[in-house]
């Protein structure tokens, strides 16, 4: 079974600081150490600009530093111009903090349209990681966004039929996403039902682990660590790498 840990890295939305992301990934090093794990970070580029060292450290790590946006602003709420603007500032940003151009790509608060999957695969991107594969709990919780939601569902038949270069990877989900924020809030043996049978729905039998960055205090990290164990046997694979095997 191939594991993609992904951590949405970006301020922590309810102080609007930065504090929770370092110290988070400090907490988080050991486990993803201990699993041989190297995570796939979609990261705002404030983040990069304030802490260039950090990103470049992870970089030489292995890890895959792809983007969440140039700032934390939803996708379906610009216009085109707006998107391939916010693009170009990020591209440029990953070029002159990075050397590198970013080749992934989650869209914040899964906002993506079919616009941005056409410009991101214009961009040279090769995944985009901003859908749910089965989102009942996004219907319920974000209902303003079902029209858009139902529009996600047709991105993978509509990159097929127009032949483009990008891949679409959704995050995994069943019920409900398979996530820091669901193993937090469910017992732990249905948090891995659920898990189970979102890889079971899944044709390439891959997880698609949803992280936040703020999210690591040392009791989720525990129940993170206690949820890897069971996947001991799985090889731990970028997304990137994913994309490679779709
Ligand atoms: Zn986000």
């Amino acid at each position: 079974m191939k594991f993609c840990f992904t951590i949405d890295t970006e301020k922590d939305y309810k102080t609007g600081s930065y504090e929770s992301l370092v110290s988070g990934f400090r907490k988080l090093q050991p486990i993803l150490a201990k699993h041989h794990i190297r995570p796939t970070l979609f990261v705002t580029c404030d983040c990069i600009e304030k802490y260039p060292k950090l990103f470049n450290e992870f970089k030489k790590r292995g890890w895959e530093i792809s983007l969440h946006g140039y700032r934390h602003l939803r996708f379906d709420e610009m216009n085109k111009k707006q998107k391939e603007e916010n693009l170009n500032k990020a591209i440029k940003c990953f070029k002159k903090y990075l050397k590198t151009s970013p080749i992934g790509l989650r869209a914040p608060q899964f906002s993506s349209d079919y616009e941005l999957i056409l410009l991101a695969n214009k961009k040279g991107f090769s995944y985009d990681s901003s859908i749910v594969q089965f989102p009942p709990s996004q219907f319920i919780f974000f209902r303003s966004k079902l029209p858009l939601f139902l529009k996600q569902m047709k991105f993978k038949s509509l990159i097929k039929k127009n032949n483009l270069k990008i891949k679409e990877i959704p995050s995994s989900s069943f019920i409900l996403p398979i996530s820091v924020f669901s193993l937090r809030k469910l017992p732990f043996f249905i948090f891995r039902i659920l898990a189970r049978l979102s890889i079971m729905i899944r044709k390439d039998s891959s997880l698609v682990f949803l992280s936040h960055s703020y999210e690591f205090n040392d009791k989720v990290i525990a129940k993170i660590d206690k949820f890897l164990n069971l996947y001991k046997d799985s090889f731990f694979i970028t997304m990137s790498e994913l994309s490679k095997l779709q």
